[in-house]
Parts: structure tokens; C-alpha cells; sequence
């Protein structure tokens, strides 16, 4: 290559690099005076027994409520994970989480069980469990239960140290679910290695149209197995009654989905649900 193209090519590079900077540098500025204006709203979508369909509680979904405009998850997340700010989010979540366990203990009678979604980079972090523990010790939660949503890719990473990250989470009283179960790793043998509490059957099951028959004998055997290991199964994504009573009908446990709810405000469910 001519001395002069490479000149320009190192100078587009430059310009390049400079730009995706100043992005990162606007994007991170928003992202904190956002958390520190509350512009993250915690919505829910709630979640309920198969057998009485009756509320448990349910998964808290953030929002980014910004300028009037409603900004969902998969528009964000992702840059939150790709300039490593999402453990501020996660963080966040977890200590509203407590807040409502906490509230809701004083004032419901029956005991309220919430999950929230957690990225492999928060996770991973080497004081993840101490930031837990310290804002545990701000909240008074005896009955109510929390349970921490890891996507499968999560489990397809460094085995060892998950699993002793997991079991921790279960000295904290703290349940780990398997979110998105069944898009694509390798995750049958993923079950007998980790001790995860719950599974999550993606939602993709119920939506397969290409060969409904043979996805649900896929779905029923999956159950079957996960009661036998003693793993609790919720079905996501569920739309209509026929899908309800398909489930129930193959003893899944706990179902969610705009059958019964989309995710709303934390405050519109609490008005809901008393
Ligand atoms: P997810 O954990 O798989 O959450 C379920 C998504 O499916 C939600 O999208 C929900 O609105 C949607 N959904 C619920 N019911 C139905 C249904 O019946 N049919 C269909 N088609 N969709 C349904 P949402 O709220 O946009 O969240 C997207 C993803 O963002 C979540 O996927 C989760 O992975 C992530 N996320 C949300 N909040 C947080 C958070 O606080 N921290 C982290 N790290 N991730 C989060
Ligand atoms: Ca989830
Ligand atoms: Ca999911």
C-alpha cells in the first residue's frame, strides 16, 4: 500500500475510534443522571400457580422513562453490557426488589415470591455477592422470596465458579432460575451441573408453529424430567387459554405472559393485586 492510502486509513481509524468515544462517553452521562432521577422504572409481570391461577408474584422488567418516551430493555441492555455499566442497573433492581419483598411482607398475608433478570457480567463481578449481602442488610425480608434470572448462555461459561456463585446465592436465601431454557446452547446436560431452583421454558415453545405437535411432546417430557430433579418449571410467553390449558394439563408449574398480564408499573399491579 502507498505510504499516502495508509496515512488515510490510519486517520479514518482515528476518526473512527474518536466517535465511538464520544457515543460511549454522551451514553454513559445520560445512563447516570437517569438512575440518579429515577428515570428506571421497575415494572412487573406477574406470574401465577397453574393450579388456582392465582398471583405468586411475578419478574420485574425494567423501563427507561426518558423525556416521555418509554425505552424497553433490548434497546439498552446491550450498550449497558457493551460499555460495562449494566451492574449499576442490576444493582438497582435488586435493591428495589427487596424494597417491594419488604413492603409487601408487612402488608400482604400470603408470602410473595419475585425474580429479577441479572447479566453474566454483573454476576461475574469479583464483589457481587457482598453488594447483595449489603443491601439484604437494609431490608427486613423473613418469608417473601427473591429469585435471580440467569439466561441459559450464562451457563455455558467457567462451570466451576458459577456453581459456587449459585450455591452462595442459596446461603443468601436468594432461588437462581434458568431464563430462556431450551434457544439454542447445549443445555439438557447444564441441568445436572448446576443446582438452579427453577426453569424457564422460552417462550419460543409455544410459538412454534412448524411442528406444534412434536414441540409439545418436547415441552411435556422436559417437565416430566425437571419435577423428577426436582426443578420448578414456569411457562413464558403465554398468550392464550388453549396454551393455559395445555400446560396445566402437563403439570407445569407456574405460568406468565400477556394471557394473564403484560409487565406493568409496580403501582398499578400493587392496586391490582389488593
Ligand atoms: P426476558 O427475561 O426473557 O423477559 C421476557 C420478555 O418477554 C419481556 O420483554 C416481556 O415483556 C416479554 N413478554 C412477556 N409476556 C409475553 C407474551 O405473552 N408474549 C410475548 N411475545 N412476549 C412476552 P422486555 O420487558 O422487553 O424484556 C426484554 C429482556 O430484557 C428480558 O427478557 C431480560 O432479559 C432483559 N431485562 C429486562 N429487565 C432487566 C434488568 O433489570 N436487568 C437485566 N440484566 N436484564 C433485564
Ligand atoms: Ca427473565
Ligand atoms: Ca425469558
Amino acid at each position: 500500500m502507498k505510504e499516502k492510502n495508509k496515512r488515510q486509513l490510519a486517520k479514518l481509524k482515528y476518526e473512527e475510534k474518536k466517535k465511538e468515544e464520544e457515543k460511549r462517553q454522551k451514553f454513559e452521562q445520560e445512563f447516570l443522571k437517569g438512575i440518579q432521577n429515577e428515570e428506571f422504572k421497575v415494572y412487573i409481570q406477574g406470574k401465577v400457580d397453574a393450579k388456582t391461577e392465582k398471583w405468586i408474584g411475578g419478574e420485574l422488567l425494567v423501563r427507561w422513562k426518558k423525556e416521555n418516551k418509554v425505552i424497553y430493555p433490548d434497546e439498552f441492555i446491550p450498550l449497558l453490557e457493551k460499555y460495562n455499566l449494566i451492574s449499576k442497573l442490576d444493582y438497582y433492581m435488586i435493591e428495589k426488589a427487596y424494597y417491594y419483598l419488604e413492603k409487601w411482607e408487612k402488608e400482604k398475608k400470603n408470602s410473595v415470591h419475585l425474580s429479577i433478570n441479572q447479566s453474566l457480567l454483573t454476576i461475574k463481578e469479583e464483589n457481587y455477592l457482598e453488594k447483595i449481602k449489603e443491601i439484604q442488610s437494609s431490608y427486613s425480608v423473613l418469608k417473601n422470596e427473591l429469585e435471580i434470572e440467569l439466561t441459559e448462555s450464562v451457563f455455558v461459561e467457567d462451570r466451576f465458579s458459577l456453581q459456587e456463585t449459585i450455591q452462595r446465592l442459596h446461603q443468601l436465601k436468594i432461588q437462581v432460575s434458568m431464563d430462556d431454557f431450551g434457544t439454542g446452547y447445549s443445555s439438557f446436560h447444564r441441568i445436572q451441573d448446576y443446582e438452579i431452583d427453577t426453569i424457564k421454558l422460552d417462550k419460543a415453545f409455544l410459538q412454534e408453529e412448524r411442528n406444534l405437535k412434536k414441540g409439545r411432546i418436547v415441552l411435556e417430557s422436559m417437565i416430566q424430567m425437571c419435577h423428577r430433579l426436582g426443578i420448578k418449571t414456569v411457562a413464558e410467553g403465554v398468550e392464550v387459554k388453549e396454551q393455559v390449558n395445555f400446560l396445566k394439563r402437563i403439570g407445569c408449574d407456574l405460568l406468565q405472559g400477556y394471557y394473564y398480564s403484560k409487565p406493568i408499573p409496580m403501582e398499578e399491579f400493587e392496586k391490582e393485586w389488593n
